[in-house]
């Protein structure tokens, strides 16, 4: 996939974001006359802080925060992946933790922040950092906010992918994950070209066991009940709400956006 951006870049005047640089760019960019430069090279230099995904189960932070932590080459720290490793622990906790993620229910909040605060002092970003899935409460962003300013970082950069609750449903019971790579697939809109198999290593795809419609609409309860104060903490912030009711790459597009407009914005 390549994504072509023309931008006004406050020290260099336009240039083309292509990722990866293809053979047909570079031709466009010498009759140009414009310098192209790697999207994830124009990105990193950029920011250097923290990156949250805000939005609700389904919305499609996985997909996007994968997306841009390779764009970025910045690592991506999903809380869900990282519980739910913890809960495939065979001792009491991890089941106890197994059994309260499979009603819906969030996680303790001192539980989670011990656990996120431990992952940022143990790998200090260097070009930064992407949260998926935390901050779900304010005391968690409270926690987040003097976790940063404890290690020098700046405030975090916010992204809310917002998406119609219909919609939400139908993508999260077609939703699919490798458990071995990792990789995410949705029946309706991303299928394997392997049907049930994963396309990087053919290992059998398997269905999240909190993507039934029970736990689901718990699910939802709890993001409801979190999210609008969490949308009022930050909105003072450097946030972001993206119309996250389209095709995947119609979302990043945006997100590329967004980074480019901060940089004119913070130099302007
Ligand atoms: P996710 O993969 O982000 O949809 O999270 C799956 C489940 O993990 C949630 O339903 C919660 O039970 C738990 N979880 C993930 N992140 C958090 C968090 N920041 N705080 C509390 N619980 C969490």
């Amino acid at each position: 996939m390549w994504v072509l951006m023309y931008q006004k870049v406050v020290q260099s005047g336009p240039v083309i974001l292509s990722t990866p640089p293809t053979l047909r760019l570079k031709r466009f960019s010498a009759l140009l006359g414009v310098p192209m430069t790697r999207t994830s090279e124009h990105l990193t230099a950029q920011h250097t802080g923290v990156i949250l995904f805000l939005g609700a189960p389904g919305s499609g932070k996985g997909t996007q925060s994968a997306w841009l932590s390779r764009e970025l080459g910045i690592p991506s720290l999903s809380t869900g992946d990282m519980l739910r490793a913890e809960a495939r622990q065979k001792t009491r906790a991890g089941l106890k933790l197994r059994k309260l993620m499979a009603s819906g229910a969030l996680v303790d909040d001192k539980q989670v922040c011990h656990a996120v605060s431990a992952r940022l002092h143990r790998e200090l970003p260097k070009h930064g950092l992407i949260l998926d899935g935390f901050p779900r409460t304010i005391a968690q962003a409270e926690c987040l906010d003097s976790v940063l300013s404890e290690m020098g970082l700046p405030a975090p950069l916010i992204l809310h992918l917002d998406v119609s609750r219909e919609k939400l449903v139908r993508r999260m019971t077609a939703r699919r994950h490798c458990g071995r790579c990792g990789s995410i697939y949705n029946l309706l809109s991303r299928p394997s070209s392997l049907g049930e198999r994963c396309e990087n290593d053919g290992t059998e795809l398997q269905q999240r066991s909190d993507d039934n419609e029970e736990t689901i609409r718990r699910r939802f309860l709890e993001f409801d009940l979190t999210c609008a104060p969490l949308v009022e903490y930050y909105s003072k912030g450097n946030y972001h709400r993206i119309d996250g009711d389209r095709e995947p790459e119609a979302v990043s597009a945006d997100l590329l956006e967004i980074f480019g407009r901060g940089q004119t914005r913070a130099a302007a």
